[in-house]
C-alpha cells in the first residue's frame, strides 16, 4: 500500500554527519543509567499496515479535528493564547489545562511533520510558536488561565499551571529536533530558567504546585536537549520535593494529599494512588531522573508502583482511571477522583481516561529501557493496540474520554455546555456511549493524536554494546546507527496484528562484523518458529522475552518471525470479584469485545443470553471493509436456555476455574476442555476488536462476556 499523503523522506546520515538536533523522541542517548536508548526520531519510517494508516488518520484528520475544536469553543482554546498575547480582545474561557493540550497539539503536529514534511504544518506551527512567543511573561511565564498578573499566580494548587508549562517544554524539545529551528526552544528556555528561579526562591510552596506533573518529563528532556545542568537541578528537586509537604487537609484541592501523588515521598511509596494521569506522568519523570542519576531507590520504588499497577489494578485493556464520578478516599484517607482503584482488583471497568491509559504505556515502555525486561514491553503493547485507538472514532474525529469495557446500550453523560461561543449546544460528558466532537475536558484528543504519530519512534532500541532491539511490529523501514557506529537498514512487512508473520529483511549493514538482534517473543505466543534465509534455526523463542540472533549479516538477508496467534478466553484472578465467570478473548495483542448495536437488534439478543461455551470454537476472519479493515471473530454462543442444556449435557460447573494461581497474575488463559457439540440455543457472535466500537450507533458492549463451563 502507498500511502495517500505526504511521502515518506528516506534520510540516511551517518553518525558524524547527522545535525545536531537530531536525536530521539525520549532522547536518553547519553543517560548513563539506561539499558536500551532510543534512536533518533528520524531513522524509522512508516511504510503500509496498520501503523501507517492510523498515522495517515492522524495526519490528515485527527489534526485538523483538534484544531477545528481548539479554535472553536473547546475548552483547550487557542484563542486565550491569543487573548493572552494581546492580539484579540474577546474575553475567551477554557480550562485550566487548556494550554498543555494546545501545546501537545502542536507536539503532534511536529511529529506529522517529522514524517511527512508537510510545509503547511511547518508555517503552522511557526506561526502559533511566534503568538505563543508573545503570549509569554519577560521573565518566562506562561499560563494563559492566569494572565499576566503576576500577584495570581501558584496561588491554586489545581491551577494546572505545571502542567500547562511542562507540556510547553516537551513539544518545544520536539519541535526543535524535528525542525532544528530554535524559536520554540527559546521560549521554552526561558520557561525553564524561570522555573528554576521559581522553585530555588520558594521550595516549600512550590512543593504543592506540580499538580499534574508533565513538567517532570519535560524537564528531562529541556536538560537532554540543553545539557544544562540546572534543569537536571530542577527535575531532582521536583521529585524530591513531592511528598514532602503532605497536607493535613484531605481535600484533594490543596495538594499535599494522595489525589496527586503528594503525601509520600516517592522513595517510601509501596501503592499506585491518586488521580491516575499525574500519577504516571509522575512515575515517567521519576523514570527519567533514574536514567540521569541511577538513583536505585527511585527505581525500586517504581517496580513497586508497576507491580501495584498491573498485578492488581489495571483492566485487561490497559485501562486504570476509575470513575470521577464516585468521589472516594485513598487507603491513606484523602479525597481522590479519576484515581488509581482505591483497593486492589476493583477493575475500572466504566471510566479508563484515555490520558491516563496511554500514560500506563509511557510508564512502561521507559521502565522498558531501564530495565530490558521484557514484560514491560508486553504491556506497553496492550496500550497500541487497544486503549490508544479506543480514544478515538474511525474517522479520525470523534473522541472518547473514558474506555469503559461494557457499556449499556445507553447515551450515557450529556452536560450542557454553559460557557463559549454556543451556549445552549449539547456537549458530552466524561461517560458516553458517543463519541463527540468537543467535551468540556479536552486532555484526551490531543493525547491520542500525537501518540498515534510517533509511536513508530518506540518500535527500535540500540544498546551500547552495539545490538538492535525490535520492539513492536508493523510495517516499517529502519536506517539507523548502532552504538559501535555500524550503520544498518533493514524493512519490516508484516499484516501484524492480524497476522503474526513478520519478516525482517537486511538493506544494509556496513560492517563486517557478528551483530545482534534482538526480536520481542510477546508473551501471548506458542510455539514460535523463526528462520534466517528461509532456513530453520536452531534458537528456540521463548514467549515473553526478547530472541537474540547473532551473527554476520548481509544485505538481502531475511528473517522471518512466525508468532501463531492462538485465540485466548482470559480469565481474571477470582480476587477481581466482579468480573467472575467472566472472560475476555484476545487474539494476539488485540483485546476483543461483543458490540450489540441498537440499530442491529441489539437489545433482542442481549434479552436472550450471550455466553461463550468455554470450549467455543472462534474463527478469524479478516475483512478490509468494515470497521477499517479488523479480523473479527466468529462463532456459536449460547443463549441462556443453551447455558443451561449446555451445562446439563456435559456435567459441567458453572463456576470458576479451580486451579491455582501464579503469585502475581492477573489475567491468564483458561484451558478450554473439549465438551460435547452444542445442540440448542445456540446465537451466532462475531466478536470485534475493542479498539473498533463505538462505530455504528448506541450500541451494547462487553469485553467481559459471561462463560459457561
Ligand atoms: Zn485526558
Amino acid at each position: 500500500m502507498v500511502l495517500a499523503l505526504g511521502v515518506f523522506v528516506s534520510l540516511s546520515y551517518s553518525k558524524d554527519e547527522k545535525p545536531t538536533h537530531y536525536s530521539a523522541v525520549i532522547d536518553n542517548s547519553q543517560s548513563p543509567f539506561v539499558k536500551l536508548r532510543c534512536i533518533p526520531m528520524q531513522d524509522t519510517k512508516l511504510t503500509e499496515g496498520f501503523w501507517a494508516k492510523r498515522f495517515n488518520l492522524a495526519a490528515s484528520k485527527m489534526l485538523p479535528a483538534l484544531e477545528k475544536a481548539m479554535l472553536g469553543d473547546c475548552t483547550a482554546n487557542l484563542n486565550r493564547i491569543q487573548r493572552a498575547a494581546g492580539l484579540i480582545d474577546e474575553h475567551q474561557h477554557g480550562s485550566p489545562w487548556g494550554d498543555g493540550d494546545n501545546y501537545k497539539w502542536i507536539e503532534a503536529m511536529a511529529h506529522v511533520y517529522n514524517l511527512n514534511k508537510n510545509p503547511h504544518l511547518d508555517k503552522k506551527m511557526d506561526e502559533w510558536i511566534e503568538i505563543i512567543g508573545k503570549a509569554q511573561d519577560p521573565d518566562g511565564y506562561i499560563s494563559t488561565n492566569i494572565g499576566h498578573d503576576k500577584s495570581k499566580r501558584f496561588q491554586r494548587v489545581n491551577a494546572h499551571e505545571m502542567y500547562n508549562m511542562g507540556h510547553l517544554l516537551t513539544a518545544a524539545c520536539i519541535h526543535y529536533r524535528v525542525t532544528g529551528k530554535d524559536s520554540f526552544l527559546d521560549i521554552a528556555k526561558q520557561n525553564a530558567d524561570f522555573l528554576y528561579k521559581q522553585w530555588k526562591a520558594e521550595p516549600v510552596k512550590m512543593a504543592r504546585f506540580p499538580w499534574n506533573p508533565s513538567a517532570f518529563m519535560g524537564m528531562a528532556e529541556m536538560y537532554r536537549t540543553t545539557r544544562e545542568p540546572k534543569y537536571l537541578e530542577l527535575l531532582q528537586i521536583m521529585i524530591d520535593n513531592r511528598g514532602s509537604r503532605p497536607n493535613p487537609d484531605r481535600n484533594h484541592a490543596y495538594g499535599g494529599t494522595d489525589q496527586t501523588q503528594d503525601r509520600v515521598p516517592l522513595r517510601q511509596e509501596t501503592l499506585a494512588v491518586g488521580h491516575a494521569v499525574t500519577g504516571n506522568y509522575f512515575y515517567c519523570g521519576a523514570a527519567d531522573l533514574y536514567a540521569e542519576n541511577g538513583d536505585k531507590e527511585i527505581l525500586l520504588a517504581l517496580e513497586r508502583i508497576w507491580k501495584d499497577i498491573h498485578e492488581k489494578k489495571t483492566d485487561i485493556t490497559l485501562g486504570v482511571a476509575m470513575d470521577r464520578h464516585s468521589e472516594s478516599l485513598s487507603p491513606r484517607g484523602d479525597e481522590v477522583h479519576e484515581n488509581f482503584a482505591n483497593e486492589p482488583y476493583l477493575q475500572p471497568n466504566l471510566y479508563s481516561e484515555t490520558c491516563a491509559n496511554i500514560g500506563t504505556g509511557m510508564f512502561n515502555y521507559r521502565m522498558f529501557m531501564l530495565t530490558g525486561d521484557a514484560k514491560y514491553a508486553d504491556w506497553t503493547e496492550r496500550m497500541l493496540y487497544n486503549t490508544l485507538h479506543s480514544g478515538v472514532d474511525l474517522q479520525g474525529e470523534r473522541w472518547f474520554y473514558c474506555n469503559p469495557v461494557s457499556w449499556d446500550g445507553t447515551e450515557g453523560d450529556k452536560i450542557k455546555q454553559t460557557n463559549g461561543k454556543n451556549p445552549n449546544r449539547l456537549v458530552s460528558g466524561h461517560r458516553s456511549g458517543l463519541r463527540w466532537e468537543f467535551m468540556n475536558c479536552y486532555c484526551c484528543p490531543p493525547s491520542v493524536t500525537r501518540t498515534t504519530a510517533n509511536i513508530h519512534n518506540w518500535f527500535y532500541n540500540i544498546s551500547d554494546d552495539g545490538d538492535l532491539w525490535i520492539n513492536f511490529y508493523g510495517g516499517n523501514r529502519l536506517s539507523t546507527t548502532l552504538a559501535d557506529g555500524t550503520k544498518m537498514a533493514l524493512t519490516q512487512t508484516t499484516d501484524y496484528p492480524w497476522e503474526g508473520r513478520v519478516k525482517v529483511s537486511i538493506d544494509e549493514v556496513n560492517n563486517h562484523k557478528p551483530i545482534s538482534l534482538h526480536f520481542r517473543i510477546p508473551s501471548w505466543t506458542e510455539n514460535p518458529i523463526v528462520t534466517v534465509n528461509s532456513n530453520k534455526t536452531d534458537i528456540h523463542p521463548v514467549p515473553g522475552s526478547y530472541m537474540e540472533i547473532y551473527r554476520y549479516w548481509s544485505p538481502g538477508d531475511e528473517i522471518i518471525l512466525d508468532l501463531p496467534m492462538p485465540i485466548r478466553l482470559m480469565e481474571a484472578n477470582p480476587k477481581v470479584g466482579k468480573l467472575r465467570n467472566k472472560v475476555a478473548v484476545m487474539r494476539g495483542p488485540v483485546v476483543y469485545c461483543l458490540e450489540l448495536p441498537r440499530q442491529e437488534s441489539g437489545e433482542a439478543i442481549i434479552n436472550k443470553g450471550v455466553f461463550l461455551p468455554e470450549n467455543i470454537q472462534l474463527t478469524p476472519e479478516y475483512r478490509p471493509a468494515f470497521l477499517g479493515g479488523v479480523t473479527v471473530l466468529k462463532g456459536q454462543a449460547l443463549t441462556h436456555e443453551g447455558k443451561k442444556a449446555y451445562i446439563r449435557n456435559n456435567n459441567a460447573i458453572d463456576s470458576q476455574s479451580a486451579d491455582a494461581w501464579i503469585e502475581g497474575e492477573l489475567y491468564r488463559a483458561i484451558r478450554q476442555n473439549s465438551r460435547s457439540a452444542l445442540i440448542q440455543g445456540n446465537v451466532e457472535v462475531e466478536l470485534i476488536p475493542y479498539y473498533a466500537w463505538a462505530n455504528r450507533g448506541l450500541a451494547y458492549m462487553d469485553v467481559w462476556i459471561p462463560l459457561a463451563r
